[in-house]
């Protein structure tokens, strides 16, 4: 257990490093970010700072042996580089075998069919040639989606009845891919789950997700979907993450499909966007329940504070202060603006 005062290493330096770094400094530890990066969002208001690479087993070894426990804010950070610091002695949470199924969709379809989640229909897809016969298994439609690295709908087509396999499979690189059949979904939801190293769970209410090209725009509770249905899905992420022996806050992406049947999507062994309206709207937000769950420590309560929450992505602007809507602001210090950047997001309590 990391004591009282404790240090906890966090890789990656962006938006959800920062909100695990201030959940840290209220729970009384120092949060260490360890980036390449010089500036970044959670650079700037960590306890500190270690610039170095993912790659450079030396600095990495460094860093994990100042620190209680090291996590992670990055669902990308290379496999290697979890293993260097778990060989330090410092525990790494959560550990490479989730990152290893995490970052390859194959994996991790296949890690979510062997723990009977089911997903929509796919297939792994190494060429044109194969791509062609997986769209004709799938009606002539379906994503193709890199295997690896993809988020926020990058590395992403949609492929509809007059789609080129060869022109298809070009554009996202040739790399290795997945063609997923299209699932004509009636909502999205995602379960926020949190588990310590005894085995402790908790999850929040289950947040309906609505995505603009792939983005993330707006999260919301209560989600329209039955009891049962949230049930389901609950159990389902408590499965997963027991079956991975997983340490931390996970989310686990579902599409709703009619009649309340769901289908996983993806899952990411992190806090996630579609949770970012825990803190105000929960006893314990996802951030805070990560640092406990990672430190060893008792996970706090999850109940809602109000009937009902929603939450909104900033993306790509920096609205003026003056129209935007009353709720609680969080901005996560980028300095520069981007066409699909997060900003930072806004929560609205309701029901009230
Ligand atoms: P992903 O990066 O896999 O989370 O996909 C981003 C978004 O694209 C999802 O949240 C859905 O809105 C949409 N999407 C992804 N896969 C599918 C699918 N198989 N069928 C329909 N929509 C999808």
């Amino acid at each position: 257990m990391v004591p009282i005062g404790g240090t906890i290493g966090i890789l990656g330096g962006g938006q959800l490093g920062r909100m695990l770094a201030d959940a840290a400094a209220k729970l009384g530890l120092d949060a260490i970010i360890f980036c390449p990066e010089a500036d970044t969002p959670a650079a700037r208001t960590a306890a500190r700072h270690w610039e170095g690479a993912f790659n450079d087993d030396e600095a990495l070894s460094a860093f994990a042996r100042a620190c209680d426990v090291v996590t992670l804010e990055w669902e990308n950070v290379p496999v290697a580089a979890a293993e260097t610091v778990a060989a330090t002695g410092t525990p790494m949470r959560p550990g490479a075998k989730a990152l290893g199924v995490a970052q390859d969709r194959a994996n991790e379809k296949r890690f979510l069919e062997a723990c009977d989640i089911p997903v929509t229909p796919w297939r792994t897809v190494d060429s044109a040639e194969a791509l062609q016969s997986a769209l004709s298994d799938f009606g002539g439609r379906g994503i193709l989606k890199t295997r690896r690295e993809g988020y926020d709908g990058k590395g992403q087509l949609r492929l509809g009845a007059e789609a080129d396999a060869l022109d298809a499979f070009s554009a996202l690189g040739g790399q290795p891919c997945i063609l997923e059949a299209f699932a004509p979904f009636e909502r999205e939801i995602s379960v926020i789950v949190a588990r310590t190293p005894d085995g402790e769970t908790a999850t929040w209410d289950v947040p309906e997700n609505i995505h603009r090209g792939g983005i993330l725009r707006r999260s919301q509770v209560p989600a329209a979907i039955t009891p049962e249905t949230a049930a389901t899905a609950k159990a389902a992420a408590v499965r997963l993450v027991t079956t991975l022996d997983y340490i931390g806050v996970l989310a686990l992406e579902f599409f709703v499909m009619e009649g309340g049947a769901l289908l996983a999507n993806e899952f990411a062994p992190r806090v996630h966007n579609s949770g970012h309206w825990t803190p105000e709207a929960c006893r314990t937000g996802q951030f805070e329940n990560h640092i406990r769950a990672v430190a060893g420590w008792p996970l706090g309560r999850t109940e809602l504070v109000a009937p009902g929450v929603v939450m909104d992505n900033i993306i790509g602007e920096l609205p003026l202060l003056a129209d935007l809507p009353d709720g609680a602001l969080t901005l996560y210090g980028k300095h520069e603006v981007r066409v699909g950047r997060k900003m930072g997001h806004i929560v609205r309590l309701t029901g009230l």
